[in-house]
Formats: structure tokens, C-alpha cells, sequence
């Protein structure tokens, strides 16, 4: 569709949508179909080539996950997008399509567990050098990527600490020694970042998160340079972390209430950060939106707001954080985030569960800290309910 000069919220609700409208469906519907038929073989020789529009088989393309992508695609401003069975399904076929034997990537220390796990385990394997610098030293990760490297791996606001990296300063670095530029957006939407505005050449969903929004359906979505996302596509089409059409379809009408889900979880969040930071029996707080916090220069800068998710420290340590969360009402006790419900949990037996106490130190995560993703709840009820939690301690 012509999507000239209308807004991101507009393009959410619209974008993608308009291949199924001229047979009177106002809303995409779910194609389940895993083949689809030709009469005419020149026609499905043309197609099969990539000479024509058209699809062939789902686990390479779908007409309900095309309109997907392309949702995705408008919001990030990108010249493609391929999507994925998950999230860790667009990262891991992404970093695998580039780094072959051989290459080299710089990362943070602070990346999501999964990626993590890939850095630290599976690349090293197939003899690919991965060197993951302390997040926020952002002289360490340019002189890091100066040394020559073939890819830069970023994530901002990082989990669960909400460090912030400067994505136009690291892809100019990225630029000199030629290295592709890649940035997992999950936290911050497009709706709040546009990493390729930014420099960076492809840009990483979790779609299962924010974009889905409800919890209900998991996926990923990779988008940005045409020639970059066909490759990790094709790698895709082969190892099949296809996403299907039905979860496609959960996240895309997930999708037309993202602006709004967003602009009011940017502003739960930072209420929710400021009381907190007032509560005697909070240590610390962590959200980019507050002026205190390390990156808020940053982020000011390269974000249009600053995210549903904060995360904050209890005196006192884990003890205090099992007496406390349970008491939480409006809040679902669990893994995910993104969600239009409140969830929260401890990074010491969520994400971070396989480090050692020492080694959450060093990422610094304190013991006592719970993650906490701002559902789209009125706020003076999430207020009250924290309020009444924090009282037990
Ligand atoms: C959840 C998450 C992922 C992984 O996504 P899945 O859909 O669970 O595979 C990757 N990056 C970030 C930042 C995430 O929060």
C-alpha cells in the first residue's frame, strides 16, 4: 500500500493488510494452506523462481506471514523483513547465515540469556571468534571493532539493568572496518527505537514480546537491508524455523494497538520508576526514563520513549523479593514481558538463572532486583498494588 507520509500508528493498523482486501476481507485472514496450486506451470515456474508474486510453500512464504513482514517492514523503515518461529529463531539463523569459520563478531556482555548461550557455546564451535564487551564501555567496543570484525551484535535497553548503547556512535565504528551492524529491538519497539535510522544495516525482533503484545503467540522477525535479509531467508527456508500463519495472524493483530499499548506502558513505566525511587524500601531502580540512570543521556537522544520495562532492587536481598512479589495481584509471576497484563519475576531464576551469584555481580544485577514489564493496566492500580506488596516487608 501507499504508505507516504502516515505515522506509525497508522501503519501498525494498516500496513500489510491490503492483498486480501480486494476479495472484501477487512482483515487478513489466517491462510492455513501449506501449498498453493497453479493451473498454468509457466505461471508456477515464474513463481517458483522468484519471478513472479506469488506463493509456493508455506515453510518458504505465506500469505498471511507476508502481511506480517510487511507490517514490520513499514514500522522499521527497512527494505525487507523475513520472520521466524521465535525470536531466538531470527537471531540464531541470522548470526549463523554470517558467521562462518573464521569470522569475527563484537558483542555486549549484557545480551538476551539466549544469545548469550550462541556467543558463548554454539559459535566458538564452528571456530568463529566472539569477543563480548562490558555493555556500556563503548571505547572498549570500538577499539574491539577497530581490531577488524565481520559483524557488530547490539541490544538496547539490555536486560534486565536497562543499560543503554549508543547505536549511531557503534554503527560508525561498524561502518570503518566494514562490519554488518545488527540490533535486537525487542525492548524498545519501533514505536520507540529505529535502530536502521540509526545506522545499523538489520534489526532483531522477539515478536512474541511487545509486538504480539498479549502473550499469546511466539515469533521473530528480522528487517533491513534487502540483500542481508534475503540471505538469512534463504538460510531459513532450508533449516525451517518458519513462522506459521496462525501465530502470524495473533501478532499482526497484536500489532494494530501498538502505538497505543505503547505510549501507555512508556508512561506507566516512567510513574512506576518515580514512585519507586521515592520508596523506602526500594534500593535502586533501573529505567532509562529517570535522570539518575546511566544511559538517560543516551537514550534520550536515540529513543522516542523510554519503554514498559524497569526493573528495581529490594534492601535486603532475595529473602525480601520472595516475601514481596507474591503479594503482587496485578502482576503474572512469570518469564515473558511485552504483554497487556503486568509481569515480573527475578532475574535470579528467570534469565539468569544459570550464573552464579558472583557472575550476576559482575553484569551487575543485584540479588534482591525483580524485573517488572508494565502491562497496560490503569496505573494507580498497578501503584496500589505495589504499594501494598511493598508494605509486607
Ligand atoms: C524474549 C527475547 C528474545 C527471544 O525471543 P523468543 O521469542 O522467546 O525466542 C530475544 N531477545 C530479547 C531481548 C528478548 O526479550
Amino acid at each position: 500500500m501507499e504508505t507516504g507520509n502516515l505515522r506509525k500508528g497508522t501503519m501498525a493498523v494498516w500496513g500489510g493488510e491490503d492483498d486480501f482486501s480486494a476479495a472484501g476481507a477487512a482483515t487478513t485472514p489466517i491462510v492455513s494452506s501449506v501449498a498453493f496450486a497453479y493451473k498454468d506451470l509457466d505461471e508456477w515456474y515464474a513463481v517458483a523462481t522468484g519471478n513472479a508474486k506469488g506463493y509456493i510453500y508455506s515453510r518458504n512464504t505465506n500469505p498471511t506471514v507476508a502481511a506480517l513482514e510487511e507490517k514490520v517492514r513499514l514500522l522499521e523503515g527497512a527494505e525487507a523483513a523475513a520472520s521466524f518461529a521465535t525470536g531466538m529463531g531470527a537471531i540464531s539463523n541470522t548470526l549463523f547465515t554470517f558467521l562462518t569459520p573464521g569470522k569475527r563478531v563484537v558483542s555486549l556482555k549484557d545480551t538476551y540469556g539466549g544469545t548469550s548461550k550462541i556467543f558463548l557455546d554454539f559459535l566458538p564451535v564452528y571456530n568463529v571468534y566472539v569477543k563480548l564487551c562490558d555493555t556500556t564501555d563503548h571505547e572498549q567496543l570500538e577499539a574491539e571493532i577497530a581490531k577488524g570484525c565481520d559483524l557488530v551484535y547490539l541490544e538496547t535497553p539490555t536486560n534486565p539493568t536497562l543499560k543503554i548503547i549508543d547505536i549511531k556512535r557503534l554503527a560508525a565504528a561498524a561502518k570503518k572496518v566494514g562490519a554488518i551492524v545488527v540490533v535486537d529491538n525487542t525492548f524498545a519497539t519501533p514505536i520507540n527505537q529505529s535502530p536502521l535510522a540509526l545506522g545499523a544495516d538489520l534489526v532483531i525482533h522477539s515478536a512474541t514480546k511487545f509486538l504480539c503484545g498479549h502473550s499469546d503467540a511466539m515469533g521473530g522477525i528480522l528487517a533491513g537491508k534487502a540483500d542481508l535479509v534475503k540471505k538469512v531467508f534463504q538460510f531459513r527456508e532450508i533449516n525451517g524455523a518458519s513462522l506459521q500463519a496462525d501465530p502470524a495472524y495473533m501478532i499482526a493483530r497484536g500489532m494494530k494497538t501498538l502505538e497505543l499499548r505503547i505510549e501507555r506502558q512508556n508512561n506507566s513505566a516512567l510513574t512506576i520508576a518515580k514512585y519507586l525511587v521515592a520508596h523506602s524500601k526500594v534500593k535502586a531502580v533501573f529505567y532509562p526514563g529517570l535522570e539518575t540512570h546511566q544511559g538517560h543521556a543516551i537514550a534520550k537522544q536515540q529513543m522516542k520513549g523510554f519503554g514498559g520495562i524497569l526493573s528495581f532492587a529490594l534492601d535486603g536481598g532475595y529473602e525480601r523479593v520472595k516475601m514481596m512479589l507474591p503479594k503482587l495481584r496485578l502482576t503474572h509471576l512469570a518469564a515473558s514481558l511485552g504483554s497487556v497484563s503486568t509481569l515480573a519475576g527475578p532475574p535470579r531464576t528467570t534469565s539468569h538463572v544459570e550464573l552464579t551469584e558472583a557472575q550476576r555481580s559482575l553484569l551487575g544485577i543485584p540479588e534482591g532486583l525483580i524485573r517488572y514489564s508494565v502491562g497496560i493496566e490503569n496505573v494507580d492500580d498497578l501503584l496500589a498494588d505495589l504499594e501494598q506488596a511493598l508494605a509486607v516487608l
